[in-house]
């Protein structure tokens, strides 16, 4: 297992547990069920709860976390862990959800990482928080869900509906136009065609509107790929990368401290942390290199 992950906009994922079941038409072509049924020769993780079991990961797999929260301290860097890539953090299951309190207990114990979790099931987020998630949420999680189509929008408001540091949304893989979604309360939009062998084509159209749409609405915005046979492929948008970054509540662009009130206290070394990350970040537009060498690293598990 290698430490970068395919992810263009993490430096890191980590998967808990392993296992899910399709949810809606975004999943049809899921590479995590390909990888997990096929790959991994374990169909047993795939299904509904009733027949189908969710699997922890290995301590060591858990304990990379640590190591990757001790790297970005010592370097002064805050990283970026996507989680899940193989499961949904949010999903209703038995063993999800008596392995949800230790995720919870890590992401705790790890404030140098920004943890992203994206799940097509944001209507279970809040009841699903930890106690201490507090009114703006833990400094350093990112709470996001994905959006193909206006067929799946309410999962915005869902999402709003719970406090975070930052939300997002992903529009990735985008399958119809999201003219009309509402993006009040969302701090950045990821979006992307679909990738794969068996790819459904995103129209151009469907970015660009997007692209006005957060600059109108001040919204960061991300463009992952067009539609295409493998990830990575067609990233420039209008003849550019288009690659934003949110600064998280608490943070501001030249790294000063905003004081919401209520907002989460940062240790002084944390928040040095958070705002380098976020000066990279700002000054990342043009990483075509450091991207070349995500698409040619291993998954992480
Ligand atoms: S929710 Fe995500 S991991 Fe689960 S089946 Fe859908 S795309 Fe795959």
């Amino acid at each position: 297992m290698g430490d970068h992950t395919a992810i263009s906009w993490a430096h890191h994922t980590m998967n808990p547990w392993v296992g899910c079941m399709k949810v809606s038409d975004g999943c049809k072509h899921c590479y995590a069920e390909e990888m997990v049924t096929r790959l991994m020769k374990k169909p047993h993780l795939w299904g509904p709860a009733a027949t189908h079991r969710r699997e922890r990961t290995s301590v060591a797999n858990w304990q990379r976390a640590v190591r990757w929260n001790a790297e970005a301290e010592r370097r002064g860097v805050a990283r970026r862990v996507f989680a899940a890539s193989l499961a949904d953090v949010f999903e209703d299951h038995p063993d999800c959800n008596a392995a949800r309190p230790d995720f919870w207990d890590l992401v705790r114990r790890t404030p140098y990482l920004q943890w992203q979790i994206l799940t097509k099931r944001p209507e279970h987020i809040r009841e699903m928080l930890p106690n201490d998630w507090g009114t703006h949420g833990w400094a350093n999680v990112w709470l996001g869900t994905s959006i193909e189509s206006m067929d799946v929008a309410s999962r915005a408001d869902h999402l709003c509906e719970v406090p975070a540091v930052v939300r997002f949304v992903s529009y990735e893989p985008a399958l119809g136009p999201l003219d009309d979604l509402d993006l009040g309360g969302i701090d950045w939009v990821i979006c992307g065609g679909e990738s794969g062998p068996k790819y459904r084509a995103m129209s151009l159209d469907w970015a660009h509107t997007m692209r006005r749409k957060c600059a109108e609405a001040g919204v960061a915005f991300f463009f992952k790929q067009s539609s295409a046979p493998r990830t990575e492929m067609g990233i420039m948008l209008d003849g550019e990368i288009v690659r934003a970054y949110p600064a998280p509540l608490s943070i501001n662009w030249d790294g000063s401290a905003q004081s919401p009130s209520g907002a989460p206290t940062l240790d002084p070394a944390v928040r040095a942390a958070y705002a380098a990350r976020v000066a990279e970040d700002a000054n990342d537009a043009n990483a075509t290199a450091r991207f070349a060498s995500i698409a040619q690293g291993t998954m992480d598990l």
